[in-house]
């Protein structure tokens, strides 16, 4: 068995999509083309543009740093970064340390934001509480609160996550199965609201599968926090990953087929389901929102903080 690209007898894996087998230096060299490729295809960066990193540590947020990093040295675009602290015992601390220490690196202003600091309480904390919701509903709406707001401030024109082919799609399935029609317009790479305090979001690894970043940061020897959440299979998210893994070992193309047919369809989805975007202001915090009350804050008063 050799690299089909340069005969090197050194394989580190066969690629799920074309069946390519490939060294470790065409591996990682693949993938950087092809989250390239993605950002130019869909317009994902523009010159002078400030992109925030949502880093977690993790091996998607650390990928998506390292790679968005090219076109810093290249003074296209500049970088920050912002790691949200959940308050998850025995989990966040570690991708917080290691997100420090990525930025101090790579030089980038960076700063920790935690759930207790901005809303007074941790996940611990609520996934105390009776009348909780389930982890991930919190965690997603705090967290994406706590990033638009850490945009506006460090005057980001863009945010980049770290979403994979694998994250999209579960999310597109999810979707789907529970009925969104709504949130089915706005999928994507390249996420935009109509309220301005919204900063546009970018997922530049989309069509990377999961397993790919994992080879990809072990490969570029990144330092990454591979612990999983301790909420993380209690989600009906954790259960659909599963069950598209679970088809996925008899067909191995499902992942892009899934992407492929939902990116033909969403311009119907779009049109005829219009996406909820906000429009007016929470009474209780200022941001964005179509209700009353922003997410975040009937979260809030539903938890009685
Ligand atoms: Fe948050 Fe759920 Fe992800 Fe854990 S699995 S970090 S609770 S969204
Ligand atoms: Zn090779
Ligand atoms: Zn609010």
């Amino acid at each position: 068995m050799q690299c089909t690209k340069c005969g090197n007898p050194k394989v580190i894996i066969k690629k799920e999509q074309s069946g390519q087998m490939l060294c470790k230096d065409c591996f990682i060299d693949s993938i950087e083309k092809k989250v390239i490729k993605t950002v130019k295809k869909e317009q994902l960066l523009d010159k002078g543009d400030k992109v925030l990193v949502a880093l977690s540590g993790g091996k998607d947020s650390v990928t998506v740093l390292e790679i968005l990093n090219s076109f810093r040295k290249r003074n296209i675009i500049d970088i920050c970064a912002v790691t949200v602290d959940e308050g998850i015992d025995n989990y966040r601390q570690d991708g917080v340390d290691i997100a420090i220490r990525h930025a101090e690196r790579l030089g980038i202003e960076h700063k920790v934001v935690s759930l207790k600091d901005t809303y007074g309480i941790t996940l611990d904390e609520i996934m105390q509480k009776d009348n909780h919701k389930g982890s991930c509903t919190y965690c997603g709406v705090f967290r994406r609160t706590i990033i638009n707001k850490a945009a506006r401030e460090m005057g980001a024109t863009k945010i980049a996550t770290g979403h994979n082919l694998d994250d999209e799609v579960q999310a597109i399935l999810m979707n789907y199965l529970e009925g969104n029609t709504n949130n089915l317009g706005k999928l994507g790479a390249k996420t935009e609201s109509k309220a301005e305090e919204f900063t546009v979001k970018i997922k530049p690894l989309r069509e990377i599968p999961e397993r790919e970043i994992g080879l990809y940061v072990v490969a570029k020897e990144l330092e990454v926090h591979f612990d999983s959440c301790p909420y993380a299979m209690q989600s009906f998210r954790g259960e659909v990953s599963q069950a598209i893994n679970d088809l996925a070992e008899n067909h191995p193309t499902i992942k892009y087929s899934t992407l492929r047919g939902y990116d033909k369809i969403k311009p119907l989805f779009k049109g005829e389901f219009k996406p909820n975007y906000s429009q007016g202001r929470c009474k209780r915090c200022g941001e964005p929102s179509s209700n009353e009350l922003c997410k975040a804050c009937s979260f809030l008063e539903e938890l009685g903080v």
